[in-house]
């Protein structure tokens, strides 16, 4: 999926005032960064949009700057002020699945997710393949009736439209948290992951992650697909924004210390203002031409 999610740029990583010290974590961070669901092709499908090159960032480490071990960010910048006093009372369970490469990412949204949740709300399983025999937990988890898997495609129930049985609650949601290429790989490969009944968000909420440049308007981060499923589910809005407070908070942060909104590139290409080279890739270009068009890609 193309993620979405957060993400300064790698330039901004500069050496330890503002920007850095602020986000871009330490080793002991780099557990859960990034987060994201919807893709691309999803996102023409089902209006999830997604991250793209976050692969280019590259990984600071900075070892040895005290971490805060509930929201995992540099003391002098901890975002727990911004948390809930409480964790958020909610029956359904996540379950993020995260590529191992998103362990090594500079900045992480799930831990601010986890940090909103009770403890075994949220639980976070890094690989790219899972099997019944080493990950016994996940495959039954996915093996039951209330357990959906969020993953756009033709194949998806919209989460808003679905008929909530509550006999089959609790519920569970699967999220895979990669790169779309990655989430890709990771639900085509995984016999489990088409057990669960797939969904996905219809909404047309723009990403609050207004300091990277997202490919469409409504690209969301794995936190923020977490945030308005769990609203839906539970059947209370509060939920959504107590979980994205921190996210508000860390993008307000970003931006006080010189970081700069960014359009998405949809926005860019359809006011001119996409000043980056035209690809060569043909299949590249036409999806620009596509977007810039609101079609469907
Ligand atoms: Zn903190």
């Amino acid at each position: 999926m193309r993620s979405s999610a957060c993400f300064l740029q790698s330039n901004m990583e500069t050496e330890g005032l503002g920007l850095s010290s602020l986000c871009f974590t330490e080793a002991t961070c780099s557990q859960d960064e990034k987060c994201f669901v919807s893709c691309e092709e999803g996102k023409n499908e089902n209006n999830l949009g997604g991250l793209s090159d976050l692969s280019d960032l590259a990984v600071e480490r900075t070892e040895g700057r005290p971490t805060c071990s509930r929201c995992s960010r540099p003391q002098k910048v901890c975002l727990c002020p911004f948390l809930p006093v409480h964790p958020l009372d909610v029956s359904t369970c996540l379950y993020i699945v995260q590529h191992p490469a998103e362990e090594s990412r500079v900045l992480r949204t799930v831990p601010l997710l986890a940090a909103c949740l009770p403890p075994g709300n949220c639980k976070v399983l890094v690989g790219r393949r899972f099997s019944e025999v080493r990950d016994p937990e996940l495959a039954s988890v996915c093996k039951s009736p209330g357990t959906l898997i969020l993953y756009p495609g033709s194949d998806a129930e919209n989460l808003e439209e679905l008929d909530l049985n509550s006999s089959a609650a609790p519920y569970n949601i699967i999220i895979i948290d990669g790169t779309w290429s990655q989430a890709k790989d990771m639900f085509l490969r995984n016999p489990l992951f088409h057990l669960p009944k797939q969904v996905q968000l219809k909404t047309s909420l723009s990403s609050q992650y207004v300091i990277r440049t997202q490919p469409t308007n409504t690209c969301l981060s794995t936190l923020e697909c977490a945030a308005i499923a769990l609203s839906i589910m539970e059947k209370n809005d509060s939920i959504q924004e107590v979980i994205l407070r921190p996210l508000k908070a860390l993008c307000s942060f970003q931006l006080q210390h010189g970081a700069q909104v960014h359009h998405s590139k949809e926005h860019l290409l359809k006011n001119g203002i996409y000043d980056k080279p035209m690809p060569k890739n043909k299949r590249k270009l036409k999806r620009m031409e596509l977007l810039m068009n609101n079609k469907k890609m």
